[in-house]
């Protein structure tokens, strides 16, 4: 079955890859026709049979909010959003971290909303499993990830993004960590007592506390790994000197080349490769694209009176509303800003590699929590466009296997691992 998906994708994919118009990709790098076209097949079918061969894991996508909002089912091609697991199959993705996503806005930094918002989507994710138990399994380790492929069947995972739903209590860690969660970022955009946010401006000065410290220490413990793509520098900092497992980043880009608090400086990306963990590059343009973000703030406020209108008769919970209001604004970005390209993807994680090597990046494409894509990455179906500019760049097929999913595989054993470890010297 998965020998067989893996083939009948191949000959999808020669069409798509020539058809799309990336900036000479290592098979249509010969134009001419007729003649050449047995030695461009070969080529292009040597990276692509590469990337269907390889474990592709992307650890960070939005659409647990999808599943319990919109009741979506993921075995079917959906005509929105960016993942479902139709689209995995033809893009090769062969494990998805959810991220379970509690808006601070919404549902509180804490308290009864916080924890029920959090734990029914990683019950939306569970029941979508155990709907599609031949297609889907729930992984929680490396080895589940290996199985699931070698059994032709998609791995979903789960990611907690954002420690509000642990409610400043302790024991709620092992509850999540019970529930399947295998990564935490202590924040998303608001900071907590215990741990400073990227996205305000307590973070600013704000690192962990005492508490923040034992949190980490108990995600170490139990093999849940620590994740700063949200986090202020400060707590970054901390978190570096107090975790003692390999740290990850689920979905940020190189500052050097976007100078946004989201992404990670070279001493950053340099101290989390010291840990053992990776940088998980994000497709978000604003984050990967020079001066992007600021023509996107633009556009917000241009289209602001547009999204209001289009959207204020709509019924629902504030989740399916901002939901709504998400999709006008797609709409009118694609319209209206400029593409960025699969190859800026790739900038990124070539700076990573340059900085902190290659054993230390991997995909975090934040797909169904972003507004824009980049062009030729415009959903899960198209992941084999970046493999072919990886290989136009000259990354080896052992290095690409490592980009694509093997960093974050042995992250994922070396925190097991470790977690053993400490269990095993504090009895
Ligand atoms: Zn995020």
């Amino acid at each position: 079955m998965h020998r067989f998906k893996k083939f009948s994708l191949l000959r999808y994919g020669a069409m798509a890859l020539c058809a799309l118009s990336l900036p000479s990709i290592v098979g249509c790098r010969k134009q001419e026709p007729s003649s050449d076209m047995a030695e461009l097949r070969q080529t292009e079918f040597d990276v692509r049979a590469e990337h269907f061969a390889a474990i592709v894991i992307d650890m960070h996508a939005d659409t647990a909010q999808r599943l319990l909002d919109e009741g979506i089912d993921l075995e079917t091609r959906l005509p929105n959003g960016h993942l479902d697991g139709v689209r995995m199959r033809e893009g090769g993705l062969d494990a998805q971290f959810f991220a379970v996503w509690v808006e601070p806005q919404f549902y509180g930094v804490g308290g009864r909303r916080a924890v029920e918002r959090a734990d029914a989507q990683i019950a939306a994710v569970r029941a979508m499993v155990e709907r599609h138990p031949d297609r889907w399994a729930l992984a929680t380790g490396a080895e589940e990830i290996e199985r699931a492929a070698r059994e032709g069947k998609l791995a979903a995972l789960l990611g907690l993004e954002g420690g509000y739903a642990i409610d400043e209590r302790l024991e709620n860690v092992e509850r999540y960590y019970r529930m399947g969660v295998r990564y935490m970022s202590p924040t998303w955009t608001v900071s907590l007592s215990w741990a400073g946010s990227s996205g305000d401006a307590a973070g600013r000065t704000r690192g962990l506390n005492d508490f923040g410290r034992a949190v980490i220490g108990e995600m170490n413990r139990l093999g849940m790994m620590v994740d700063v793509s949200h986090v202020s520098d400060r707590t970054f900092w901390d978190i570096i000197e107090t975790s003692r497992a390999p740290v990850i980043a689920s979905h940020s880009g190189a500052r050097a080349i976007v100078d946004v608090p989201r992404n990670l400086a070279d001493d950053q990306l340099r101290a989390l490769a010291r840990t053992g963990g990776v940088c998980a590059v994000i497709f978000y343009p604003a984050f990967i694209e020079p001066g992007w973000e600021k023509l996107q703030a633009r556009v917000e406020a241009e289209i602001a009176p547009l999204v209001r209108d289009e959207t204020k008769n709509l019924r629902g919970s504030p989740s399916q509303r901002r939901a709504a209001r998400d999709r006008v604004r797609e709409r009118e970005f694609a319209r209206r800003l400029p593409p960025v390209f699969v190859s800026r993807v790739v900038d990124h994680i070539d700076h990573i590699v340059r900085v902190a090597g290659i054993d230390h990046v991997a995909l975090g494409s934040d797909f169904d929590g972003i507004q824009s894509v980049p062009q030729g990455l415009a959903s899960v179906a198209d992941l084999p466009n970046l493999t072919a500019e990886l290989a136009r760049r000259g990354y080896s097929p052992s290095e690409i296997r490592k980009i694509l999913g093997e960093n974050v595989l042995r992250v994922m054993r070396e925190v097991e691992r470790r977690a053993t470890q400490l269990q095993q010297t504090a009895r």
